[in-house]
């Protein structure tokens, strides 16, 4: 899968992404990260990317020529590929969407600055607005960085262990549930013995439950939005008469 960033700082995402398993994805060439920078379709000799806005008010706005063009450029070489605005109005992230837009060979993502971008790019350009959050960013590029990571690590081949971003928090609909390695005992606390037992039908049952009790304590919310088993549904009738 191939990444498109529009930006105007480039750089920003040298050593963030020379690190771990997306690191290792990109020199086996699984994933590619292009950083488009957006000076270069400037004009002027200040490369200026923002002006003033119109009826005024605080801040500056990305004016739209260099963004139209260095849009237009990236689509003459993926023309199949969806362009996503990072903005705090956009559909907010999740699993779900990185799940759907990880089936894309090619994606362009536009990091904006200052008070975001003219809504004429939007409004031509842009397929999907995406917010990472209710709070507000300096700008689209640590937004585009969660959503590389996020995306990335669900292309088949990314993550070292097959199972991993199947089994993580969200992919099953649940929160996960607690892990434990070695010591056995620490700070005089012991692994839960079910988990030493070697039976595995067991602890899948433990597993389970515990991610049951997780989601219900901290995010209900899911549990309507998830295929629970009869099983599954008795035990979280239990806990909640508990
Ligand atoms: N004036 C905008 C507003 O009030 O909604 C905030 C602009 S913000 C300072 C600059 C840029 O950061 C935005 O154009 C967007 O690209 C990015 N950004 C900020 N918060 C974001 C969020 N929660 N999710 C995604 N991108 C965000």
């Amino acid at each position: 899968m191939k990444f498109h960033i529009i930006t105007i700082f480039p750089d920003y995402f040298d050593s963030p992404l020379s690190h771990g398993v997306i690191a290792k994805a990109i020199e086996a060439g699984t994933l590619q990260v292009e950083p488009v920078d957006l000076r270069d379709f400037t004009t002027d000799r200040h490369r200026t990317t923002d002006d003033r806005p119109y009826g005024g008010g605080a801040g500056m706005v990305m004016t739209p020529e260099p963004l139209a063009k260095a849009i237009s450029h990236v689509k003459a070489q993926a023309p199949d590929a969806p362009v996503i605005l990072f903005s705090p109005a956009g559909r907010l992230f999740d699993h779900k969407l990185a799940s759907s837009l990880s089936q894309q060979e090619e994606l362009i993502l536009i990091c904006g600055r200052y008070e975001g971008v003219d809504q004429r790019i939007i409004d031509k350009f842009v397929d999907m607005e995406i917010s990472i959050g209710d709070f507000v960013l300096t700008g689209g590029e640590p937004a585009a960085l969660v959503f590389i990571d996020a995306v990335g690590r669900l292309i088949p081949g990314v993550l070292g262990c097959k199972d991993s971003a199947t089994q993580d928090s969200f992919a099953t609909g649940l929160l996960e549930h607690p892990h434990y390695t070695r010591p056995r005992t620490f700070m005089g606390m012991e692994v839960p013995d079910v988990l030493l037992s070697g039976d595995h039908k067991k602890i899948e049952e433990w597993r389970r439950k515990k991610s049951l009790e997780t989601t219900l304590e901290r995010r209900p919310d899911l549990l309507d939005k998830t295929e629970l088993t009869e099983s599954d549904l008795e035990y979280l009738r239990n806990l909640k008469k508990s």
